[in-house]
């Protein structure tokens, strides 16, 4: 497939080219590229400087967005470009955080400090791709393969590890033997990684057409952040929730997250979900699934009506969904309609949507005053409890069985 960077990144590269300096793009817009993949951001390498990118554009066009590691954004053309000198990472006496960061003059240098042959590789319009660690030739194979030896570079960083994983799960590819025997091996290494990062890329991971084989081959790997899962590790239980997950719809991120922690206790989600720091819309939509999984799904449309009110109707069908997917579709299929016939026949919540008013009452005989605001209020009640349908022929005979009583 050809890389075509649009106007506005090309006119980056020529601005510096022409102020005699080297520019590429490089990283996942090269990878995405090659692969026919509309490329969501184009980032920019170059040897320049951040003092000399600042002087090859003009300041108002220019946002310093981390001069200390080298990176600059420049508007071009309406868009923001992050232009980064190409620089090595010092030592990680964290496990994530470079000490410091070094410019250096070739690109080579800057391609050799990047995870992963797939996103190693730069491209300019006058010398073609730049690919020295056989990053096309592991598109082509659908590999993810570390640049390097994979334990230092895991031990540089372990974020990557997750890395890895997200990436294989996005693409549907395989990970190199090596690469991936030294992730089980390192997979502590995350215990140095923020809790923010790691809960970022599980998310990554959850939402890819590919999560459920990837979770499936690294187990040990989700055990080690998420070790309330463990008792769920033995591997038939795993197969199953990993089977489950992949069924959930790939863009409801915490449907895929709620089957990751089915089977904990209600408690343990919720400290899961705190120590994880989600963010409270995920950590109620998990709780409120987890909640309701295991009750019977309503029968009748009272039923239904008080499900609707408890937790809305996109709760509701979320909770229909997991529940297809939990016991089959035929399951639930009842109650998707009653779900359907519920929203389609108008809530009688208040007196105004009663099918009767009080007009037709008292044309039926009800006097006004207290007794007619007792008969309204006592159809209203049982409409609401679905004991009576809201339909006018209806609210009229049972009017007159009330009015008879009342008599009588
Ligand atoms: P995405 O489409 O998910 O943004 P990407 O490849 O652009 O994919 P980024 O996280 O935006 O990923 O990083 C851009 C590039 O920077 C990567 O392609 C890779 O070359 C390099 N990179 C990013 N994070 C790391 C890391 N932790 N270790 C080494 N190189 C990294
Ligand atoms: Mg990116």
């Amino acid at each position: 497939m050809p890389i075509n960077p649009p106007a506005y990144v090309l006119s980056v590269l020529h601005r510096l080219e022409h102020s005699g300096y080297q520019a590429y793009v490089v990283g996942g817009c090269v990878r995405d590229s090659l692969m026919g993949i509309e490329p969501s951001d184009w980032d920019v390498c170059s040897d320049a400087t951040p003092e000399q990118m600042l002087a090859v554009f003009e300041r108002r066009r220019i946002i310093p967005t981390g001069l200390k590691h080298g990176t600059i954004t420049v508007r071009s053309k309406g868009h923001n470009v992050e232009v980064t000198t190409f620089r090595i990472d010092g030592s990680y006496s964290d496990n994530r955080h470079p000490d410091r960061v070094s410019f250096v003059a070739k690109l080579e240098e800057d391609l050799s400090r990047r995870d992963f042959t797939v996103n190693a590789m730069a491209y300019n319009p006058r010398s073609g791709l730049v690919d020295i660690f056989g990053g096309e030739k592991d598109l082509e194979g659908h590999t993810i393969r570390c640049v390097g030896e994979p334990d230092v570079r895991f031990h540089e960083d372990g974020l990557r590890i997750l890395r890895a994983l997200r990436f294989a799960a996005r693409f549907q590819f395989d990970i190199e033997e090596k690469t991936s025997n030294s992730i089980r091996r390192n997979r502590n290494l995350l215990d140095n990684i923020s809790v923010e990062r790691v809960f970022k890329e599980l998310q990554g991971i959850l939402v890819a057409r590919g999560a459920a084989g990837i979770l499936a081959a690294f187990p040990e790997v989700v055990e080690s952040f998420l070790p309330e899962t463990r008792a769920t590790f033995d591997s038939k239980a795993w197969k199953i929730k990993v089977f489950r997950i992949g069924a959930a719809p790939e863009e409801s991120f915490p449907m895929r997250l709620a089957f990751l922690l089915h089977g904990l206790t209600p408690q343990q989600v919720k400290n899961t979900l705190v120590r994880l720091k989600s963010d409270n819309r995920t950590m109620r939509y998990v709780t409120t699934l987890l909640e309701e999984l295991p009750k019977p799904l309503p029968i009748t449309r009272g039923e239904m009506r008080k499900l609707i009110g408890r937790i809305g109707e996109s709760m509701v069908r979320a909770l229909l969904c997991a529940a297809s997917i939990l016991e089959g579709v035929e399951a639930v299929r009842a109650s998707e309609q009653l779900l359907e016939e519920t929203l389609a026949t108008p809530p009688a919540y208040v007196l105004q949507n009663l099918a009767i008013d009080g007009q037709e009452l008292m044309n039926l005989g009800v006097p006004a005053g207290p007794a007619l605001g007792a008969v309204l209020q006592r159809l209203l009640n049982e409409v609401q409890e679905e004991k009576l349908p809201n339909e006018k022929g209806a609210l009229v005979a049972r009017s007159e069985e009330l009015i008879r009583r009342q008599e009588a």
